[in-house]
């Protein structure tokens, strides 16, 4: 990927775009909702897509001059549904919080009583967290995991459902561990007369490969992230079951977006391609046997991780023995090149600004092309600065460490700015 006429045009901004590729290329993305996407899903989103307003779905448009447009929304449509084997597709949301406030829309009425899980738990902000407009629209009841497994208990979330008989259930995460089994989710929500989200955005990848359990033919609605392990371009899409097509796509448009990014939608298409492809399932496979290597480098280190490991690409470490912050651990890693994030753990006895944890994964290293065996060079050196965070040598241990290893898996060696 070459880019000509940014450079000459706009300095500032090529300047900055050229440090970005370098911190990327330089460092290990550990933030488990990041990830590395392909040259051409770039490239997909550098066209002159971008310039066309196409308010409505293909064929069905408010202006003219659709017919390519049409083309690609009906391809990543096509393409979307073979992957999920879903019955429908909108490829038009931008991002995945406004996805699942048009699933919302599309099902609810303000006031209605929604099951979500915790934020601090693991959750995410339009689970119905109280800042969220999903949390300030509808009555959420919040489930999070036992104290004691610090898993999510299914006969808890039974009794609570019988007992607050929700209109629907939300499941999935941001910060958990451990698999969604959407077959004993249906059961109840069945059983309580809801109906069932699946909101699939970090684990995506995993539910491609059959490393997580599939969301279909179990939830009625799905929604996933496009950036994450699927290693699309920063964006989401809904899959329904056909009942809730129509109410779907008004929810989505005009409901809650106007114009769709066609560009994006082109690059979503891309992704998908490249996620139907059998490498793809190579892929999603290494990352879980990645974070599985990581998880048990880590607590062979002596790190004490939230349920005691992982089942997919993510794991969350408490830093309350370590005597850190999250904050703390996180800032450490990242200065040595290392990116995770600080976040919240089951029963924080921090804040979600100044939380306990630290958050980290396997995607974008993986795409790299490591394996097992990094892991254990990661896992250590990460154990090695959490447990020394001011000692300099170890520092600088850390620096060369990632140099090597980044130096050793290229990223985009194509690009240049
Ligand atoms: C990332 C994520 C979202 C929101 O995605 P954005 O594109 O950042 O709005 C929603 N739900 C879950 C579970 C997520 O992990």
């Amino acid at each position: 990927m070459k880019y000509e006429q940014l450079p000459q045009q706009d300095p500032e901004i090529t300047d900055l775009v050229r440090q970005e590729i370098k911190r990327q290329q330089d460092g290990l993305v550990m933030i488990p909702s990041e990830n590395h996407a392909s040259v051409a899903v770039l490239e997909a989103m550098a066209t002159v897509l971008s310039n066309k307003y196409a308010e409505g779905y293909p064929h069905k448009r408010y202006y003219t001059g659709n017919q390519y447009v049409d083309q690609v929304e009906q391809l990543a449509i096509d393409r979307a549904k073979a992957l999920f084997k879903a019955d429908h597709a909108n490829v038009q949301p931008n991002a995945g919080s406004g996805a699942n406030i048009a699933i919302y829309l599309a099902t609810l009425k303000p006031g209605d009583k929604v099951m979500g899980m915790k934020l601090d738990q693991g959750g995410h902000l339009t689970h119905g967290h109280p800042v969220n407009l999903s949390g300030q629209l509808y009555n959420f009841v919040q489930y999070g995991v036992r104290q004691d497994t610090e898993i999510i208990d299914m006969n808890e979330i039974r009794d609570m459902a019988k007992k607050e008989k929700p209109k629907m259930i939300v499941t999935g995460a941001t910060a958990y561990p451990r698999i969604f089994d959407f077959k004993a989710w249906k059961e109840i929500a069945d059983e309580v007369g809801a109906l069932l989200l699946a909101d699939i955005s970090h684990f995506v990848g995993l539910c491609i490969s059959g490393d997580h359990p599939a969301p279909f033919p179990y939830a009625d609605f799905v929604m996933t992230t496009t950036h994450k392990t699927l290693r699309g371009p920063r964006s989401a899409i809904i899959l329904t079951q056909q009942e809730h097509a129509k109410a779907i796509d008004k929810a989505v448009f005009p409901g809650t977006q106007g114009g769709p990014l066609e560009h994006v939608i082109a690059a979503k298409a891309v992704c998908f391609a490249e996620a139907a492809k059998p490498e793809f399932i190579n892929y999603a496979q290494q990352i879980v046997k990645n974070a599985k290597a990581l998880a048990e480098t880590l607590t062979d280190e002596g790190i004490r991780l939230v349920s005691g490991g992982t089942d997919i690409h993510l794991m969350l470490i408490d830093c309350n023995p370590l005597k850190i912050s999250g904050r703390t651990g996180s800032n450490v890693l990242a200065e040595g090149g290392i990116y995770t994030n600080r976040n919240t753990i089951p029963y924080d006895p921090g804040s979600a600004f100044e939380p306990t944890g630290i958050r980290l994964g396997t995607p974008a290293i993986t795409t790299r092309g490591m394996k097992e065996d990094q892991m254990k060079i990661i896992g250590t050196i990460i154990a090695k600065v959490l447990k020394n965070s001011t000692n300099e040598e170890i520092k600088k241990e850390l620096n060369d460490t990632v140099t090597e290893l980044a130096n050793q898996f290229p990223l985009y060696p194509e690009m240049t700015i």
